[in-house]
């Protein structure tokens, strides 16, 4: 049972004059720093940076990629999950690509795929090529109408060959001369063997009708030694989160999300301690009751409270605080994040769920402060929006290279947002947009940007780690329990921060 704390009224609260007498100081990442402590810890492997992102869901490292359509899609929850963390696939696409964008991170890696992709005899080479490039794997498997194994194609048997519109039976290796193992019967090292034995890089797995049931290939046997910190559920398959909003479809969301085996879901709404969002978790809980959900954005203990009354298994904590965000500019509302973290933390912690500070991390420095503030784990955006992983192209401006980065509140997200749904009212003579919404009285919380181009997600995610594991090592603690213990702030001026940044030297060689 969750126990949480605080009244639930928000009456009572001092006057407007009253609350200018007595006017709290909120701090960010910038106003404080951490005092170092003695430390026993000789090597920043020696380090644990294990966490919980839910309750039921662990975490070797604390980084989340934002659910954010310049962020992360499958290629970055794949990147995230194999070094430890986890990505959230964000929802401005339909469910069909959502669900698959979640089924691709659930079929990389995963040891024993469940039904793999298959065609059957009636199919042509060039359905076999179309397969492998849509579905990004190196072999396709045939079947009968009954499901029985006949064959399998490799990217190997088709390297050299012209005539597309061969039928696969002219090429596969014929049931006959395959060798398949016994679906439910055979472990991953009895089939890590025999794959060894026979000198074969994939094993069939068949039923005692013959029909196929799964695929053990030594391409995901071999990735489990290259990530061991990998974040991986029950069955072995990377884990993923996938957002949902508060209106319209997010409840066939929730349960077609559900239905293919994401693990987290995440409830998105920039004001999270509302109605829209507590009915919207209550209806979430109530219609998939065994998966986990992270709800917010909030930057309050009554905002937190209400949400895990609701049901949430984690909080979001950040309203302003994103690289992107100019809610705080718009609206005036917003807490500054540190402070919002650690009010939050206090009814996370007595409530037994968990926090993910979201939004405003710019270094290492930034998340180990967070966590001493009472986060468990840190939601990231725009760090991770100029990689590899991220989708969108490469920008040129002079000679750098920079990708596009947007607040999901921006212009641009919601105008594509409308057209996407065919929602987007066409300027007259338009034949295209048949809409009925204009972007006339749309107000923006959020801006499009350009961030440096970095190369490959993962140099990114393990300087954060690596900077995180020092961060720990300088407060003493050998694991994120104890820096939350050990941990102590000291409030710094501005002056203060000039001395922490490289200062009366030219970096720009
Ligand atoms: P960043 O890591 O500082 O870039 O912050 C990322 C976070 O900003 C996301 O996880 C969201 O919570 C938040 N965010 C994304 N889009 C918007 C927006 O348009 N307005 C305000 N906040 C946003």
């Amino acid at each position: 049972m969750k126990r949480v704390p605080l009244s639930s009224s928000n009456k009572g609260k001092p006057s407007a004059r009253k609350t200018l007498a007595n006017l709290r100081t909120g701090l960010t990442y910038d106003d404080v720093l951490l005092v170092p402590r003695y430390s026993r810890i000789r090597s920043r492997h020696d380090v644990d940076t294990s966490t919980k992102l839910t309750p039921k869901i662990a975490l070797n490292i604390p980084i989340i990629s934002a659910n954010m359509d310049t962020v992360t899609e499958g290629e970055m929850a794949v990147a995230l999950a194999r070094e430890g963390g986890i990505g959230i696939i964000h929802r401005f696409m339909s469910l069909d690509e959502q669900v698959a964008q979640v089924r691709r991170v659930k079929r990389t890696e995963s040891i024993m795929i469940e039904s793999p992709y298959a065609l059957g005899l009636d199919a042509k080479l060039f359905d076999v090529r179309k397969m492998m490039r849509e579905k990004n794997v190196g072999g396709i498997l045939i079947i009968d109408g009954k499901g029985k194994l006949q064959g399998i194609i490799t990217s190997r048997d088709l390297r050299f060959e012209e005539d597309l519109n061969a039928p696969v039976t002219s090429v596969m290796t014929k049931r006959k001369d395959l060798v398949v193992a016994t679906w439910g019967k055979t472990s991953i090292d009895q089939a890590k063997k025999v794959m060894e034995d026979m000198k074969i890089e994939k094993l069939p797995l068949v039923d005692s009708k013959d029909r196929l049931r799964g695929l053990v290939t030594a391409k995901d046997i071999l990735k489990r030694k290259e990530f061991p910190n990998a974040t991986k559920d029950s069955k072995g398959r990377l884990r993923v989160g996938a957002a949902v909003g508060v209106r319209g479809d997010f409840l066939d969301r929730a349960k077609e999300l559900a239905d293919s085996d994401v693990d987290v879901l995440v409830l998105d709404i920039a004001h999270g301690h509302s109605d829209h969002a507590i009915d919207a978790i209550k209806k979430i809980k109530k219609t998939v009751s065994n998966i986990e959900l992270i709800a917010g954005n909030i930057a309050t203990p009554e905002g937190a409270r209400d949400l895990i009354r609701a049901g949430a298994d984690s909080i979001k904590v950040g309203v302003g605080s994103g690289s992107i965000c100019i809610t705080r500019i718009v609206t005036g509302s917003g807490v500054p994040q540190l402070t919002a973290i650690s009010d939050c933390s206090r009814v996370a912690k007595d409530s037994g769920v968990t926090l993910i500070a979201d939004g405003g991390i710019r270094n290492s420095g930034d998340i180990t402060k967070s966590l001493v503030a009472g986060a468990d784990s840190v939601m990231i955006g725009s760090l991770l929006a100029g990689t590899d992983e991220s989708p969108g192209e490469i920008v040129f401006r002079g000679n750098q290279r920079y990708k596009v980065t947007r607040g999901m509140a921006s212009m641009a997200a919601r105008r594509d947002q409308l057209e996407r749904e065919g929602r987007l009212k066409g300027i007259k003579g338009e034949m295209q947009n048949h809409g009925e919404e204009d972007l006339s009285d749309y107000v923006p919380e959020g801006v499009e940007a350009i961030v440096p181009y970095k190369g490959g997600a993962v140099s990114v995610i393990r300087q954060l780690e690596g900077g995180l594991r020092s961060g720990l090592s300088y407060c003493g603690a050998s694991s994120l329990r104890e820096l939350r213990s050990n941990g102590q702030f000291i409030r710094i001026t501005d002056v203060g921060l000039v001395e922490s940044k490289p200062h009366d030297v030219i970096t720009e060689l």
